[in-house]
């Protein structure tokens, strides 16, 4: 394990985190000021503007897509059924609940749509300006004429993911007419392999060790002239897509007719991998929201990366391995070892605190979403549902409320779901069939301590 000067608050949420019991960490350091190197609103607004002029490219690449007029956005679905399918008698119970349906984002259907498409899309612009095929105040529909797509031909858009990212970046890379690489592992769902073929993209299938092959793959792409690499562990271009998406959240709580400020907080709970859809969200909702905004990150008892790198303190990278867990779970959209460089350090001042969720936590919460509100969403997906039960049921939970002074009966919680629309009808079943098993077995969907 690297040295660091750990506060002796680490060993007793390391000894839970070894114990894989779900647990809940409040983050010591919130509200400190972010590191000077800390990108500003600009880029945020920068990467609005972007997707807002692409749009109606999108509407002629995507025709799915003429409903939202080009736009990549997801309802925000009052959950109140969820609520009380919880049976949230407690305090939890006592504010409005939304579910984010990221797991029907278009296209793609994740929330890797928003960071993905973001990232590929400034590509595109930046080649084609550069190459004086387009004029910056263009419309980007001429991105998609022959010339210019001749152009994208000539240059490889690659990306190392056995998962939604691979399809994010896949589709809309082939789409524009660019090479179009998917590194995957050979055991990666077939389904997905099959998907990413159907739309052009060459997916190149590694045995063996993942991790190295995806880094042969990252080596090899950056050594070629035209090419470009999507690297999920520190692309600030995927982390201004996903920061992009607050403003239109803000827009759709006013609809909702929910205020956030002191008297009314905002509550947002989501699921966390290598940490940069999560904390590109946060980073946004900190910038229009501030203090009023409080979010928290839930990952699997087998991987809590993001929780373990900010509780450590430390400067220097640190994984679940390093604290003897595996990183085995069936949330595979977040079983990541190590948190992004990028993103952690933005996060230690504005992320509330991280919670685990257990595998089986997992299952049953997929359940409840379905039988409640009929939504069908991805293991990684339902990650978020326990986070307003963490902060009624919990001492942890209670504490932070409590420090922030904190009206519950007037807070909004939306719980951001990530993925799911996608996934073939025969593995929603089986996802059903072992939640199905666990509900008859007893077992319980919430073990908070
Ligand atoms: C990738 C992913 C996440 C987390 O995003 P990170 O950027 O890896 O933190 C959450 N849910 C699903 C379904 C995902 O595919």
């Amino acid at each position: 394990m690297p040295t660091m000067s750990a506060p002796t608050q680490f060993d007793a949420v390391l000894a839970k985190l070894q114990a894989r019991m779900p647990t809940l960490w409040l983050n010591d350091r919130l509200g400190q000021p972010l590191p000077a190197t800390a990108p500003s609103t600009a880029s945020i607004s920068g990467a609005e503007a972007r997707m807002a002029r692409c749009a109606p490219l999108l509407v002629e690449l995507f025709p799915e897509l003429s409903d939202t007029d080009g736009h990549i956005e997801s309802a925000l679905m009052p959950a109140d059924n969820l609520k009380a399918a919880l049976s949230c008698d407690s305090t939890a119970g006592a504010g409005v609940w939304f579910i984010k349906r990221d797991d029907a984002l278009p296209v793609a259907g994740s929330i890797k749509a928003r960071g993905g498409f973001h990232e590929v899309l400034a590509v595109a612009e930046e080649i084609a300006l550069t190459r004086g095929l387009i004029l910056p105040d263009d419309d980007r529909r001429r991105l998609n004429t022959p010339e210019v797509r001749a152009v994208f031909a000539q240059y490889t858009v690659a990306v190392g993911s056995t998962g939604n990212l691979g399809l994010s970046i896949g589709v809309m890379a082939a789409a524009l007419g660019f090479d179009a690489v998917v590194h995957m592992s050979a055991d990666a769902k077939a389904w997905k392999k099959e998907r990413l073929r159907k739309r052009g993209v060459r997916v190149v299938e590694h045995a063996g060790d993942y991790a190295k092959a995806v880094a042969g793959g990252r080596a090899q792409a950056l050594a070629l002239p035209h090419s470009h690499f999507v690297d999920d562990e520190r692309s600030d271009l995927l982390f201004f897509g996903y920061a992009a998406s607050a403003r239109y959240l803000a827009a759709q709580l006013k609809d909702a007719g929910r205020q956030v400020d002191a008297q009314h907080p905002l509550f947002v709970y989501l699921p966390c991998g290598v940490g940069g859809a999560p904390g590109g969200i946060t980073y946004g909702l900190k910038a229009l929201f501030g203090e009023h905004v409080h979010c928290f990150f839930a990952e699997p008892v087998a991987s809590p990366c993001m929780l373990v790198q900010l509780a450590s303190h430390s400067d220097t990278p640190i994984s679940v391995y390093d604290i003897g867990l595996d990183n085995k779970t069936d949330a595979d959209g977040l079983a990541v070892g190590e948190a992004s460089h990028l993103v952690a350090p933005l996060m230690a001042s504005q992320l509330s605190g991280v919670f685990t969720v257990s595998d089986t936590e997992l299952f049953l919460n997929l359940r409840a979403l379905k039988a409640s509100l009929g939504v069908w969403v991805e293991p990684s997906a339902a990650a978020g549902i326990p986070g307003p039960r963490w902060l009624s049921d919990s001492a942890q939970g209670r504490a932070y409320v409590e420090r922030h002074a904190l009206d519950m009966r007037q807070a909004t919680h939306v719980i951001w779901s990530t993925g799911g629309s996608l996934v073939p009808p025969e593995e929603h079943r089986a996802f059903h069939d072992r939640a199905d098993e666990l509900a008859r077995r007893g077992e319980a969907a919430l073990q908070i301590s």
